[in-house]
């Protein structure tokens, strides 16, 4: 068989102890794809997909055996899964190994776009937690900002900031996931396109990249915070090399994971530090090349002054969001403009504080526009777990459903029993999104930048 991986990169994997290189041509030149999706465990629906095998290190995650056209199904749309590639679900164990399951810390996902590990941080820790989703590339951040609202949590800040930023917030984070750009070499399988664009020279780009974006960004960590650091390359200088920078300059203990050996997940130990790491082969498990560490921090890191401000008060009477939410007093409603947005009340101040560092693409959710007297929906609202159930809602089947998000007019005669003003469209029970039901027409809200086209 001929060698259409990168001689470099291969006569390296050779060079590992164990390393089955045939076999790793073999399953890229077999090219197969792996299909996996994981459940939002805050939306529960009855998927029309059939699922395989869990995935088995990450909760609530499957693989599917054939992938299916996500965009004609409603629930990718309402959010009730998210489609991410197995291996980087190994994060769900890593939580789970750090006890930090259902825990309520202050998390940051550095490089989050498009969204696989903020929903998934989301999905494991608990609601009393912050999950600060940072994306630095502006045109990328559009794209995480959708997939959080599909989620349908509050406590989730966006923001778009290069990651130097983040030092302005030093021991703030109980939690950080880098989740670096990388040279894709993992991807390889997945795009063939990643082939041609690999270099050694590009490598060595990528790790200084890495040390870059750490380095501006580690203040931030928390004393005895986590470090969760991972890419999708094979390549040591990428991995392994980083682990031990980070121990020899920042002063960080490696973390050990208990790996289940079915799972065919390659441990390694750094060269200087011997810090642990975790290697996944494409013909090991099923799933993508990926590398992951976890590091504890262990140096004392200064933090700033936390004032505590007097809770501003809301020009929104409590009762006015009654009618749109559920009656939750850990929510905290704030206005900017004229937008309304709901975020956990205990982390009021934080957003103060971050608020002043950082630019924030969207705090919470951001649930409609306040017009003095009364809410206008948003789409948001529609796809938060805090909306309430009992407002106006039709079902709708399959096809009606697929033309509500294709933003297109849709029959009065299916809105008959459903009354008259604000109504909630649902597929399968799970809300998609707001139509206006007017005496001799309804007004289709699904926002026109997220329509279905050309299918
Ligand atoms: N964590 C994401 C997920 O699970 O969906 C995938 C992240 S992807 C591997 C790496 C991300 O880093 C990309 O979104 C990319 O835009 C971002 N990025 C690129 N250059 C960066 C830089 N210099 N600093 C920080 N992030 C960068």
């Amino acid at each position: 068989m001929s060698n259409f991986l990168p001689n470099e990169l291969i006569a390296r994997l050779r060079d590992e102890s164990n390393f089955d290189h045939e076999a790793f041509l073999n399953t890229h030149a077999k090219g197969d794809r792996i299909t996996s999706i994981r459940l939002n465990p805050r939306k529960k629906a009855a998927l029309t997909m059939p699922l395989n095998a869990p995935v088995p290190w990450c909760r609530d995650a499957f693989y599917l055996d054939e992938r299916p056209i996500f965009t004609l199904d409603p629930l990718y749309h309402a959010g009730c899964y998210y489609v991410q590639e197995a291996s980087s679900m190994f994060l769900g164990h890593i939580l789970r190994s750090l006890g930090l399951e259902g825990a309520s810390v202050r998390a940051l996902d550095l490089c989050a776009a498009p969204g696989g590990k903020s929903t998934l941080l989301n999905a494991y820790l608990g609601t009393g937690s912050l999950v600060v989703s940072n994306e630095v590339i502006k045109s990328r951040v559009g794209i995480l900002q959708d997939n959080i609202n599909r989620w349908g949590m509050h406590n989730v800040l966006v923001s778009n900031n290069d990651p130097s930023a983040f030092s302005r917030l030093p021991g703030y984070f109980d939690l950080m996931v880098v989740d670096a750009p990388c040279s894709g070499s993992g991807m390889f399988r997945k795009d063939s396109g990643a082939i041609d664009e690999w270099s050694l020279a590009n490598v060595k780009l990528c790790s200084d990249r890495q040390k870059r974006i750490l380095a501006e960004s580690i203040a931030t960590l928390a004393t005895g915070g986590y470090l969760v650091y991972s890419t999708c390359s094979y390549s040591s200088e990428e991995n392994e090399d980083i682990l031990d920078w980070i121990i020899s300059e920042y002063g960080f203990s490696t973390v050990a994971l208990d790996v289940a050996e079915a799972w065919k997940i390659q441990p390694t130990l750094s060269p200087v530090h011997a810090a642990h790491g975790y290697r996944f082969y494409p013909h090991q498990v099923q799933g993508e090349g990926f590398f992951v560490g976890v590091l504890k921090k262990t140096q004392e890191q200064e933090t700033f002054g936390r004032k505590r401000a007097k809770p501003e008060k809301s020009p929104i009477k409590k009762d006015a969001l009654r009618t749109w939410l559920v009656g939750d007093e850990r929510l905290y409603a704030f206005m900017h403009r004229d937008d309304v947005h709901i975020f956990p009340k205990q982390y009021e101040d934080d957003l103060r504080w971050i608020q002043q560092v950082l630019y924030i693409r969207t705090a919470g959710t951001n649930i409609g526009k306040w017009l003095g007297k009364e809410l206008v929906p948003s789409h948001e609202l529609a796809l938060s777990i805090f909306v309430n159930a009992e407002i106006n809602a039709q079902e709708l089947t399959l096809a009606v459903a697929q033309q509500f998000l294709r933003k297109e007019n849709l029959d009065r005669e299916v809105f008959e029993n459903a009354g008259s003003g604000w109504c909630l469209v649902r597929h399968q029970g799970v809300n998609l999104g707001w139509v206006k039901i007017l005496s001799n027409r309804i007004n289709n809200y699904y926002p026109k930048e997220s329509r279905i086209v050309h299918l």
